[in-house]
């Protein structure tokens, strides 16, 4: 047996199936790129679905952890500790937002969103007690909760896991005229990604985030964009909210925030909505514990910089102009996507998504399929071109073979 196939065995045999991974074992990574157990070495073009935003092994990542590491790593928030208030104040300020909740998962900082959502509802809105509504959009991901799958439109998620909770609606993606239609008095939020990314990397129709800002401002409903997966740099802006200049009520953020070096979100909005809660009504243990905040502390400077959003930018034109030449050659029907992201709707006379990403691991790139025909390119955006330009040949000659 050789050292991947032990490794898998064991896993197969003590893990719950919950996913169904390349048969791939890492052993570490730098950069944009992996190495296996073997010590074969692979281009990753997935970056942990966008959580390695800077890179694997990033130094200025590194270094904060080791730093915070020596120094003190959970107080759990019954005492303050030195790092927090400057990561809330630094959060916020990238947001252009005044108040920060921090977690560690996203799908505990979308909870979080739909509960601040409805006490905003009760408390500010005037929402009969219990009666709150959120709207969302079909092909939704936001997580795995019992609540956020209850949204869920995706059979396999949603299946055998009731009762569901109550109170969410579900329209179109991309239709405001649907979403219109579906406010009501008692709708408090609606709640979106910017770009559906587990969808396939859907980006809606131009305009329809201004309108659904426009929309919710009117009928006094909260604004909650999951950047999640689409923002801190993926899509060539810090939010991919920027690219049709809309400032949302409340960002939902996770992933790239702990730099792929530990689990850190946060949702992020005003003082008149996250101010409803008092101390004792949410918590976590985790949440805004030292190490994350130091590690964040270091995304947040990098971002600053504005440089990984250019490099995003910059790269993606690329990406997606070399993507753009395979569509209507027989073996792309389209690709979509924002910045250095793109979902590639494989045909299905060159295979399913999972048998082209196989045949890609044979060749030394990692990429992940996702609703069977589409793969999902999204490259840590530290990428040099000429890495760029080699996973896109091998690309290349998988769906051209
Ligand atoms: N929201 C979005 C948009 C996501 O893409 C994801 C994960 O893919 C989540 C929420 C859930 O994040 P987590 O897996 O950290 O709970």
């Amino acid at each position: 047996m050789t050292s991947t196939e032990r490794s898998i065995a064991a896993a197969e045999a003590h893990s719950a199936h919950t996913y169904h991974p390349l048969p791939v074992v890492v052993a570490t990574a730098e950069g944009a790129w992996m190495t296996d157990v073997e010590g074969r070495r692979y281009l990753d073009m997935l970056a942990g679905y966008s959580a390695l935003n800077f890179g694997h092994g990033n130094r200025r990542l590194l270094d904060a952890a080791r730093a915070q590491l020596e120094r003190v790593t959970l107080t759990s928030r019954a005492f303050h500790h030195d790092r927090f208030g400057d990561f809330c104040t630094q959060l916020a300020e990238l947001c252009g937002m005044e108040l920060v909740l921090p977690m560690n998962t996203g799908a505990e900082a979308v909870e979080t969103a739909i509960k601040t959502a409805r006490k905003w509802g009760y408390k500010v809105k005037g929402v009969p007690d219990g009666r709150a509504r959120i709207i969302v959009a079909d092909n939704n991901f936001h997580g795995r909760t019992t609540t956020i799958v209850s949204f869920s439109t995706d059979a396999e998620a949603r299946a055998d896991f009731g009762p569901y909770t109550p109170g969410f609606d579900v329209v179109p993606y991309g239709d405001l005229a649907a979403l219109e239609a579906a406010v009501g008095d008692d709708t408090v939020a609606v709640l979106l990604e910017p770009v559906q990314g587990e969808a396939g990397v859907l980006v809606p129709p131009p305009g329809y985030l201004a309108g659904v800002r426009e929309l919710t401002r009117r009928r006094n409903v909260l604004f909650i964009a999951d950047e999640i997966q689409s923002g801190l740099g993926r899509t060539g802006r810090t939010f991919a909210c920027e690219h049709e200049g809309v400032v949302p009520d409340v960002y939902v953020l996770g992933k790239a925030l702990g730099g792929g070096v530990v689990p850190v979100s946060a949702v992020v909005s005003s003082r008149e909505v996250l101010g409803v809660f008092a101390p004792g009504e949410h918590g976590s243990t985790f949440g805004g514990n030292p190490l994350a905040c130091a590690v964040a502390l270091e995304v947040i400077a990098m971002l600053r910089t504005g440089e990984f959003q250019q490099r995003a930018t910059e790269l993606g034109d690329h990406l997606h102009s070399e993507l753009g030449l395979l569509v209507g050659e027989g073996a792309v029907d389209a690709v979509r996507g924002r910045g250095l992201w793109a979902g590639v709707d494989v045909n299905p006379s060159r295979g399913t998504g999972r048998a082209v990403s196989e045949e890609l691991l044979t060749r030394g790139v990692l990429v992940k399929d996702t609703h069977g025909a589409t793969i999902r390119l999204a490259p840590p955006l530290v990428i040099s071109k000429e890495d760029l330009d080699w996973g896109l040949a091998r690309l290349r000659d998988v769906l051209e073979a």
